[in-house]
Parts: C-alpha cells; structure tokens; sequence
C-alpha cells in the first residue's frame, strides 16, 4: 500500500532543500528575523508576480482579511457580504470587528459566490463585499465589480486559495486574481499553493491610500517609530518565511501546472463514473486546484470511509456552512437558508492534490473509487 499525503510537503522540501535551506541559513546570518531585507525582497518579487501596485505582508490569511476590513473605516452593524461555504476565517473577522455578516449562496458548479444573488443582498448598510476564490478559481469578478461600483460598496478578494490564477476579463484580457478588487488577501499557510513553513499572509492593492493605511495598521497603527496614528494590530510575517517563500515564488507557476496536470489525470479517468461530478472549469478563470473536489451523489461518506480504509486520504471541504455553524447562527438563521452551500457539504469530496502526485498514486485512488462505485 503507497503511503498516499493529501499535502505532500516532504517531496517538494527534498526538492527544493538546497535553495531553501541557503535562504534560511542567509537569514539566520543576517539576524535581521523582523522586517529584514527577506522581507522587502519578496514583497516587492511578489509585487511583480502579480503586476499590483503593493504587497502588505502579514502574519496569517486571517490577519490580511481582518486588516483589510479594519482599513475600509466600517462602523459597528455594518454589513459585510461573503460566502456560507468557505472556510471559517471570512466571517470570524466579520464578527470580529462588529460588522454583519451578510451571506450570500455559491454557484452549485464553481462553488463561489453566486453574483446573480449578489444585488439582492445590497442594503443601505453593506459597506464590503468578499468574494472568496474558492479551491482555486475565480468568483466571478467582472460581475461583481460592476455591481460593486454601481453601489460604491469596496470589494475585498480572500485569494487565500488561488494565488497564481487568472482572471479572464470577457475582452480576453487577463489580470491576477487578488489584484481586481480594492483589497485582495492571501495566505501562506503550509498547504496553501504558494506556502511558507509556519504562518504568513499578504495583502495586495493598486491604491496607494489603502496600502499606506494597510501598512500602518499591521504595524501597531503606526508609520513612524512610537506616534500611532489608528488603533492597528501587531501583524508581521517573519524574515524567516519570507526568505522560504521567495524560493517557492519562483516555482509557483510550475507548481500551478503541477496541480492542472493532475486535476486532467482525475478528471479524464473519474468524468464517466456514474454519481460522481468532476470539478467545473469557470469560463472566466483559470483554475490552479487548491483542492480536487468532487461532487458524490450518494453515499460520499460511505466512500470516503472506504478509501481511507485502504490508506487513500480524503478530505471534506467544508462539511458544515457557516450559517450553521454555532457561533454564527445566532438563531437567525435555520436549514434551508442556504440551499446550495447545504447539498455542497453533503456532496463534497476533496481528493489528495498537491506538485508531487505521480501517475501511479493517482492510479491506485482512482482504481478505488471504481471499485467502490462500479
Ligand atoms: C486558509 C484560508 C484563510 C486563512 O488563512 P490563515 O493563514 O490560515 O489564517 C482564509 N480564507 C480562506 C478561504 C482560506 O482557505
């Protein structure tokens, strides 16, 4: 039985080790750990990566959205609108900061936020918008953007899980996500597409107003040394990660093809088997697979349980929408609210993906699932 990793991070280090392991050692020599030139190197390698004005790091995804929200000048009981079917960070900062969080549901193919629900949700009172690109592709930005501008409402991307994917504007035209709405947020969570080996998280603008604001408040609200002109918090990705990620920055597109080629692999041998739905390609995106996530009609669990059995692991994201989770409910809202994001998390099934699956491995899950199914 291969040992099978839904993430494997050990290949890729082997791989990557004498790069990387230089860069930590160049870090460790200069023992600049905070703000160093680690730092400002790959902020700005980044900057050019995505073709956006500024990178703000900071210490986590989490961070970045909940600085993005804090920049944005929200009063308590504001409401922000994003997504039931996302992981739970969006709307913990929501909540959080005092805001209101407004959900609106996913699009039953591509699992992002449904814009032909979006304008209903506007009232007076929603001052932001979060689309969240979802398993790594686009919500569809073009849409949102225009209803965005038509209200004046700010939209803030969480790219947590889609960095290095492109938009497809309806003229051809291509821009990176996380670079289309006023904020955009990412993550360099381990497993992430592009990942350091700890916590770290970014956040990108074109608006030289915001990214001076961002910058400020990830640092204590302050620009100069002691004067502290916003309440901030204390949000800084360490020299350390930086050095790491600016090693897997330039693999990232590798990577990225990595993934696509073994999302083809799944797809090619899994789209005929009856009760299962492969993942759907957005017109307007391209598609970088954070997770593999299939659709199983019935008996997901029952699969599931199976393919672990022989040693194959799965995940499922995400198995409870936000609106019904504990902290979130409040007793406004009750099943059946969210119908979509309800029957995704009865459905999904996130198979092993990451820049090392070989053929072989892929093989042996995808014999599983035949077998359990046919
Ligand atoms: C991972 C993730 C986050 C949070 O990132 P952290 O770095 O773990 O705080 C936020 N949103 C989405 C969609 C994510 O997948």
């Amino acid at each position: 039985m291969p040992n099978i990793a839904m993430v494997d991070l050990q290949t890729q280090y082997q791989k990557l080790k004498p790069a990387m392991d230089k860069a930590i050692e160049a870090v460790l020599h200069s023992c600049q750990f905070i703000n160093g030139q680690a730092v400002k190197d790959f902020s700005q390698h980044l900057a050019d990566y995505l073709n956006v004005k500024h990178v703000i790091p900071c210490a986590n995804g989490t961070d970045a959205l909940q600085i993005a929200l804090m920049a944005l000048d929200l009063q308590p009981d504001d409401e922000v609108i994003t997504v039931p079917f996302t992981f739970v960070a969006t709307v913990e900062v929501i909540a959080l900061l005092r805001l209101k969080p407004v959900f609106v549901d996913v699009n039953p193919c591509t699992f992002v936020l449904n814009e032909y629900l979006l304008e209903q949700a506007i009232t007076p009172k929603t001052k932001a918008i979060i689309p969240v690109h979802l398993f790594g592709q686009a919500s569809n930005m073009e849409a949102i953007m225009r209803i965005a501008k038509k209200h004046s409402i700010p939209v803030v991307e969480d790219n947590a899980q889609a960095i290095g994917a492109d938009y497809i504007f309806s003229d051809g035209k291509r821009q990176k996500l996380g670079t289309i709405g006023e904020i955009g947020c990412t993550s360099f969570f381990p497993s992430k597409n592009l990942g350091c080996y700890g916590d770290g998280g970014a956040l990108f603008t074109n608006d030289d107003h915001l990214a001076k604001k961002l910058n400020i408040i990830a640092n204590h609200g302050s620009a100069v040394r002691y004067h502290h002109s916003e309440v901030g918090v204390n949000s800084r990705l360490d020299a350390i990660q930086a050095a790491i990620l600016d090693v897997k920055l330039k693999e990232l597109d590798q990577f990225s093809a990595a993934r696509q080629k073994a999302a083809a692999y799944y797809s090619a041998h899994l789209k005929d088997i009856p009760n299962i739905t492969i993942p759907k390609l957005a017109r307007y995106s391209t598609h970088v697979f954070h997770q593999y996530t299939l659709l199983i009609e019935r008996d997901r669990d029952g699969l599931s349980n199976y393919l672990n059995s022989v040693g194959i692991p799965t995940g499922i994201y995400y198995p409870i929408p936000l609106h019904l989770q504990e902290a979130y409910n409040n007793g406004q809202y009750k099943a059946g609210d969210y119908p979509v994001s309800e029957e995704l998390a009865q459905k999904v099934l996130s198979l092993p993906m990451h820049t090392e699956l070989t053929e072989e491995t892929q093989h042996f899950i995808i014999q599983h699932i035949k077998d359990y199914f046919l």
